[in-house]
Formats: structure tokens, sequence, C-alpha cells
């Protein structure tokens, strides 16, 4: 090969590497701890960083870690700071009870993951002699609900172990930096992002690079509005490059360069390559052109008749129990049912669910008062809410434990998020209308009073 056309080969290679030199990963390192130590956010589950027993660390951060999927971290604080004071350990937590859990989880939303946390602190407690697996590849296999991610979390802040971890913060700022444009969801993308972390993370402070990384992703290399000016990585950083270059260059001429042309890649061996990115590059969107999601399924909708169930002039509505497994288990409900949209039947449906399911049958009066929406990640449930009085009181348990709650009982019963939503509806309907009928009524009474006093 001529040596002209071997130095152009080289430098194909150079420009298109998803990898990191080692004397990059060595500057990344410094550059991101450094940002990490002066900027990193004040979190109370950081303050377990100095807890001596590694045990009672590593039990903080499974906490934090399983809290945190799925919910953002403001929400999260309050939830964590109650859970810690309540069940400082994992012995603590493993004595608990799941009604317990559940009520302390009550509005946190996905509460299979509380009911994991749950199960896996009686499993350290009952099989492992009470203390944490120590390592990423353990933690993975013993204990429930923790996957690769949560078990590298755990091992490399509580136990130091030099291995990374891939969230969407983390694979966001790699796929900036190194140009995955792949489908993060697929398995090329994905073992890349792994092999990246794994051999980027610093192993003197393993926990604190693992940290930074997302924290980095959460606070400047964010999904809409990355602030590169202030980013510490940006001298590595591909992506950003690229925008920069682009604004230097004619538009036609970058797209050649930067190897999109109309959406086709421009050379033979970056077609191969499976990691470039596999859409037009959006000369609007910059860095956010990186990761690339796959296109989201269409998300299933299915509607409900939820009832209010009221004793006459009482303060008691019906709540049901759920099974104890599957979707939202053991959780208290007011008691609903499907409904066939393609029927205008519901008060019908939900009158004979409520005597098959509880006995009762005799309404005094019967109201719709709305609709509440509650959205899960893999489909949306739309709730048609209706009020209903009875007389009767006796409630009757045919498959799933039924009783009386107060409307003060409510506050702190373990119940779904959806229920909370259609509980405040009828708050804001039923209730308060009610209240301030009352209220009206006194201003009326009183006013006929101060009346009765002047006549006199
Ligand atoms: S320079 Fe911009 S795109 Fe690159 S890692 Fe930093 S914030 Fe993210
Ligand atoms: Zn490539």
């Amino acid at each position: 090969m001529p040596r002209s056309k071997e130095r152009l080969d080289n430098s194909k290679e150079q420009e298109h590497s998803h990898d990191f030199k080692s004397s990059e990963e060595k500057s990344v390192r410094v550059k991101l701890l450094d940002w990490y130590d002066d900027k990193k956010r004040d979190l109370p589950w950081r303050r377990y960083a100095n807890e001596q027993d590694p045990n009672k660390r590593a039990y903080a951060v499974w906490v934090s870690e399983i809290m945190l999927q799925q919910t953002q971290v403001a929400t999260v604080i309050d939830y964590y700071n109650r859970w810690m004071a309540k069940w400082p350990t994992v012995q603590d937590l493993a004595n608990a009870s799941l009604e317990e859990v559940n009520e302390v989880w009550s509005g946190l939303g996905y509460y299979s993951r509380g009911k994991r946390l749950f199960e896996g602190s009686k499993k350290v407690c009952e099989e492992l002699n009470g203390r944490m697996p120590s390592d990423a590849v353990s933690l993975e296999q013993k204990l429930p609900g923790v996957g690769r991610y949560t078990a590298g979390a755990i091992a490399s802040i509580a136990f130091k172990e030099a291995t990374g971890v891939v969230d969407g913060n983390v694979i966001r700022v790699l796929s900036r930096l190194r140009l995955i444009g792949a489908n993060s969801t697929s398995k090329i993308a994905s073992g890349k992002f792994w092999q990246l972390s794994n051999s980027l993370v610093d192993s003197a402070r393993p926990g604190d690079f693992n940290q930074a990384m997302m924290e980095l992703g959460a606070t400047v290399c964010t999904p809409k509005t990355p602030q590169c000016a202030m980013c510490p990585l940006k001298v590595h950083c591909m992506a950003y490059k690229q925008v920069e270059d682009s604004k230097k260059t004619k538009t036609s001429e970058f797209l050649t360069k930067g190897n999109m042309q109309n959406g086709s890649r421009v050379s033979a061996d970056i077609e191969e390559c499976g990691l470039c990115l596999c859409s037009t590059w959006d000369v609007s969107l910059g860095v956010c052109n990186y990761p690339t999601k796959p296109k989201k399924k269409e998300i299933k909708q299915e509607t409900f008749g939820a009832c209010l169930l009221q004793k006459n002039n009482e303060n008691g509505l019906v709540v049901v129990k759920r099974p104890e497994s599957g979707l939202l288990a053991g959780l208290w409900e007011f008691p609903n049912t499907q409904l066939d949209t393609t029927q205008n039947n519901a008060t019908s449906t939900i009158t004979r669910f409520l005597s098959e399911e509880i006995g009762l049958t005799k309404f005094t009066s019967q109201k719709e008062l709305g609709e509440v929406m509650h959205k899960f990640s893999h489909c949306h449930h739309i709730y048609k809410v209706y009020h209903f009085v009875c007389e009767e009181t006796k409630l009757k348990q045919v498959l799933r434990p039924v009783k009386w709650i107060t409307k003060e009982e409510i506050k702190d019963a373990a119940m779904p998020m959806a229920m909370r939503k259609i509980f405040r509806l009828y708050e804001d309907t039923v209730s308060n209308k009610r209240k301030l009928n009352t209220f009206h009524n006194t201003m009326k009474k009183q006013k006929t009073m101060d009346s009765f006093f002047k006549a006199k």
C-alpha cells in the first residue's frame, strides 16, 4: 500500500474511533473527578460515603439506587430521609412488614421496587448472615430487583470495586463523547457503553467516578439543553468538535466530512462500524443528535370505571386490596373495573361489579365526577370516576380483602398514585363542595342570628 494511502486510512480510523486513547482516558478521569469534587450536589445518600461499616454503606446506596430508578432526585430526597430514619439498617428493614413498606413508599410509584427491596433485605438477613454481597456479580445474582447497573453502582460506591455503570445519563455522555449514534438499546451499542464505562472508571475512586459521570449527564450534558461551554470534558467530546467544525465549514462540505449525506454514509469502512449515527445528521440539534433511541411503541390505553363508594352522611369510603402479585401488588384501591369503551354502560358495569365483588346492591345516589388519566410506562389508564352513596354498610369479602376507610386514613394508606388522583378529584368535586355548603349554611345561620339580635 502506498504510504500516502496508508496515512489516509489511519486518519480515518482515528477520526471515527469510538474508543479513547489511554492518555485521553487518564485526562477524562482527572478532569471529571476535579469537576465533581467542586460541583457535586449535596445529596443525602452521598453522606454515607464516610460510614465505616461497609454493610451500612451498601444498604444506603442500595436504597437510594432503587428509589432513583424511574423517580427524580428532587422527589426521592424526602422519601429517602424518611426511609433511612425508619429503617437505618438492612436488619431493620427485614423486620418490617410489606404493609409498612408500602405505606412509606406511598406516592413514589412503581411499588414493586419497595417490595423487592424488602424481599432483598429478608434474603440478606435470612440467607446471607446479614451481610450484603460485596461485588457486582454476586449483588446482581443474589438480590432481587438488582440488575447490572444497580450492582455496579453499589459495588463501586460502597465497596470501591473498579467496575463501571451504564444508565441513561452515562449513555448520553458517552454517546456524545464518542459519537455513538446507533440505537442506544441495541446489543452492539449497549456492549460498547459497558466496555467504555468499565475501561474509563477510575480504579482509585470508582464510586466517585461513576457518580461524576451520572452527575455530568444530569446537570451539564442534559438531554435537550447541554451546557457544553461549561463542560469539563469538552476537549474530549467528538460531538462538540463536530458541532464546532460545522460552524467553520460550509454545510455541504461538513455533511461530506462529517460522514453523512442524505442519511447515507460516505465511506464503506464507517458503514460497517455499526456504532455511527444511522439517521441524517440534523444541524439544528447539534450534540443532541446523540444518543438515538428506538421509535416508541404505540402505548396501549385502557378505560376503567372507578367508584368512590360512601356510606350515607358518613366519612368512610370503600377500598379493596389488590392481588399480592402483579401490577401494584398488595396496595389498596377504590373499587374499579375495566370498561368496554364501545358500550355506553359504565354505571351498570360498575353496579354489577360492586354487587359481585363486595355484595352491595342498593345505592341512594350515583353521580359521574369526571375522568382521571394515569400513565404507566407500558400503558395509560383512564378512570371514569363515579360517586355512589349507599345505605348498607356490611361488606362481603369475595376474592380480595375489602374495608371502609376514613378520608384521614387515606392520606397515609398504601394506595397507588392513580387512586390518589381519583381521591383528589373527589375532594375537589364532592367533599370540598359539601364543606363549602356547610360553611355557607353556617354563614346564613349567623346572619339570621345577627338580624335577630339587631331586631331586638
Ligand atoms: S461537551 Fe457537550 S455534548 Fe460533550 S460531553 Fe460535554 S456537555 Fe456533553
Ligand atoms: Zn463508527
